[in-house]
């Protein structure tokens, strides 16, 4: 049994490049104020379930770089010599400090974060190379020369970007395809609980356009699990991040919460599971990025590949909570 054998890994769009459908982010947690060992055993643990994708920014922390700077000392103490066998990810656009090359879609911005993160990583490449929010202010060609030009310099092997909206998509995949360099994946939220992407468009695009989705937060940040039914637990993120509030954990969200969670027992699954199970449902995503504060967490979500797909009934009835 060898650790490819835990997960399915499905084709990003109509490139060449399989992702498991469960990718490890590092978002959160992975900044230099949690336990260096605990964050270690959640790389090497997912790496083991066969997770060789990893998620990352020049902007995750805390402070700015230090997720990087932290993957980058797993790499060479632990897997060095697997670099092959890694799918790693950063990305450049979104404010890492005041300063007017510090954000955006410049070329400035973008190249000089780049090498940044390559530095940071300790890497020669990264394999995918993401704007990380559209900049409107910056002319889409500008964007997309760093893009092609990172590409080109062996700085990244693919591109993708996140936060687009379809229109733009579109756009960027058209001047990428020109220029040679295929948009391999978009990176966009979605769950139970945000299904713009549905609704908006970005999903007949992927196909249109042949490019993967990656979407992040499929669990709501710890909302799809069953931890906030009945408090906030000491430690959970609703505590420990500004990007998820105390305040965000209302009455209208612990009603659906609760009907998913029941049809989530009924089905003999866990709330995490099944909401894991409805984002993968979608044949246009090819990975939902998770994140983990434990390796328990990590085995429990994997865990949703174990259940039967969900109903037509057992959709409905998650349409009809939220
Ligand atoms: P999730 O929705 O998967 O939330 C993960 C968090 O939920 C964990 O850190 C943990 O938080 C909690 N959790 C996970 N599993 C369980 C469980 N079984 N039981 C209870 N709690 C659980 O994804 P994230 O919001 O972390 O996003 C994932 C990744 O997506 C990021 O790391 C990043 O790489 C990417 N991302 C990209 C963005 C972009 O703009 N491109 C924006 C946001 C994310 P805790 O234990 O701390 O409460």
């Amino acid at each position: 049994m060898s650790r490819y054998d835990n997960l399915e890994y499905r084709r990003a769009g109509r490139s060449g490049l399989d992702l498991p459908v469960f990718s490890l982010g590092l978002w959160q947690k992975f900044g230099t104020d949690f336990s260096y060992d605990t964050q270690r055993a959640i790389v090497l643990h997912a790496f083991e379930l066969g997770i060789t994708h990893f998620d990352n920014a020049d902007r995750y922390g805390p402070p700015s770089r230090a997720a990087q700077q932290f993957f980058g000392k797993v790499l060479r103490r632990d897997l060095a010599g697997h670099r092959d066998e890694l799918i790693l990810t950063t990305k450049a656009g979104n404010p890492i400090g005041d300063g007017p090359y510090q954000q955006g879609g410049s070329r400035k911005s973008l190249l000089s974060s780049l090498d940044n993160s390559l530095r940071d990583l300790g890497v020669d490449y990264v394999d995918v190379f993401y704007h990380h929010r559209a900049d409107l202010s910056t002319p889409l060609e500008e964007t997309v020369g760093a893009l092609v030009s990172a590409v080109q310099r062996g700085k990244a092997l693919y591109v993708g970007v996140s936060n687009y909206d379809p229109a733009r998509t579109a756009e960027i995949a058209a001047l990428l395809r020109v220029a040679g360099v295929p948009l391999l994946v978009h990176q966009p939220r979605y769950s139970i609980l945000d299904r713009s992407i549905e609704e908006n468009g970005l999903l007949d695009t992927a196909t249109a356009d042949g490019f993967g989705v990656v979407v992040y937060s499929p669990l709501a940040q710890g909302l799809l699990t069953d931890k906030y039914l009945t408090g906030i637990p000491a430690g959970a993120r609703a505590r420990t991040s500004a990007f998820l509030k105390p305040e965000q954990i209302t009455d209208e969200y612990r009603r659906r919460a609760t009907i998913l969670n029941k049809l989530a027992a009924d089905r003999g699954q866990t709330l995490a599971q099944l909401a894991l199970q409805w984002v993968l449902r979608r044949p246009e995503i090819t990975s939902a990025l998770i994140g983990a504060s434990s390796t328990g967490q990590l085995d429990h979500n994997l865990g949703a590949l174990a259940f039967p797909a969900l109903t037509d009934d057992e959709l409905a009835i998650i349409d009809g909570a939220i």
